[in-house]
């Protein structure tokens, strides 16, 4: 029996969900144009063209749905979308559109050429997704007046907009509404390169003395993610003051970062309890996803939108039809000898992770 302790993964360090504390250190962080948006070279390039193209047709960008694990700069990139066509804003989240009232309200608040970006798209009920159907292919939407046999739907036309989508599972769309995005893309976790690149320009704004090493170390720990390394800036700059002379260094992020566990990889304590958990309890694997759940205490959707993504493209968990398992690499990351029937990795770049002396 393992001890799991608690997984109380919301109020962590490496979340990639936003905090309080991330809303507050926004202010300025977010880049405004295409340009000044670091990494997602494909998806900048496309995009880049179809505002190009939109434009010289004096028409609205056709609806654009992105995902990906959260904290990658959906939402930044919607503002982007919108200030590049040179037209309003409007957010809003699936949850927060609870009757098809609420999104009609929205929607016909919305001026010729708008940007509506609904964060979480996957949440919409039903009933919602209903009325925006004929909304984003007829520009109108069918209200309906009154109620029993006297009821009688009323068209409203809209003016022409832009539905830009976000969500983190793109599997729980329904296929009808899926189907209604022209654009569809996909965000990917990022480089430590460009990761850095994304620190030191925070830096900067923030006027926060950094090195490049420095940057680079506190990169390679952000799990992929620009929500997070942002957030080990500010943590960080904590340590550089007191510890030392208000520059982050290499030495200063290593020890900042060990002391908040967060390992040189970016695993925190709750991804080491997660491996621990299918190795020591679950013999490896396969192990369902809701039976770890289960067993760590936490949700099945947290684990696979958190968790997986990273550990994932580290390669240290595979995903089977019967279930989860840690491979050869996560064995060794964790110290314990690896199974003779495991396969070894092949993939050089996920081999040197385990070079680093760090
Ligand atoms: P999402 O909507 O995917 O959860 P956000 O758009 O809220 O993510 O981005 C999270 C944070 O990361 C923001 O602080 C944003 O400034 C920063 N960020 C995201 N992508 C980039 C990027 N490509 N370049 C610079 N900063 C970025």
């Amino acid at each position: 029996m393992i001890e799991t302790g608690d997984f109380e993964i919301d109020n962590r360090l490496v979340t990639a969900q936003e905090t309080e504390e991330d809303a507050a250190l926004e202010g300025g962080l977010r880049p405004t144009t295409l340009a000044e948006y670091i990494g997602q070279d494909k998806v900048k390039e496309n995009l880049a063209i179809y505002i190009e193209a939109a434009k010289r047709r004096e028409g609205a960008l056709d609806h654009v749905l992105l995902y990906g694990p959260p904290g990658l700069g959906k939402t930044t990139l919607s503002a982007i979308i919108a200030r590049e066509m040179g037209v309003n804003l409007r957010i809003t989240t699936g949850p927060a559109i609870e009757r098809p009232g609420d999104l009609a309200a929205i929607l016909t608040n919305l001026s010729p050429g708008d940007v509506l970006f609904i964060d979480e798209i996957h949440r919409l009920s039903r009933a919602v997704e209903e009325i925006l159907y004929p909304a984003l292919e007829d520009h109108a939407i069918d209200i309906i007046v009154g109620k029993g046999p006297s009821a009688r739907s009323l068209r409203v036309d809209l003016p022409e907009f832009t539905l830009v989508g976000a969500t983190t599972r793109v599997g729980q769309l329904s296929a009808p509404l899926r189907d209604r995005f022209g654009i569809v893309q996909r965000l990917e976790l990022y480089a430590p390169e460009q990761l850095a690149d994304i620190i030191r320009r925070s830096a900067q704004i923030l006027d926060i003395p950094c090195t490049f090493d420095g940057a680079m170390e506190l990169a390679k720990r952000s799990r992929g993610t620009p929500r997070i390394a942002n957030r080990f800036l500010k943590r960080v700059r904590d340590f550089a003051d007191v510890l030392g002379n208000g520059e982050i260094t290499e030495a200063i992020a290593r020890t900042a970062l060990d002391r908040l566990e967060v390992d040189q990889l970016g695993l925190d304590s709750n991804d080491r309890r997660m491996l621990n958990m299918i190795i020591k309890g679950y013999g490896g694997g396969p192990v369902g996803l809701d039976t770890l759940a289960a067993a760590l205490g936490e949700e099945a959707v947290t684990l696979e939108d958190v968790c997986e993504p990273f550990l994932m493209q580290l390669g240290f968990l595979s995903r089977t039809p019967r279930g989860r398992c840690a491979t050869a690499l996560a064995y060794r990351h964790m110290g314990y000898p690896v199974p003779a029937n495991l396969p070894e990795s092949t993939d050089p770049a996920q081999m040197s992770l385990l070079d680093d002396p760090a």
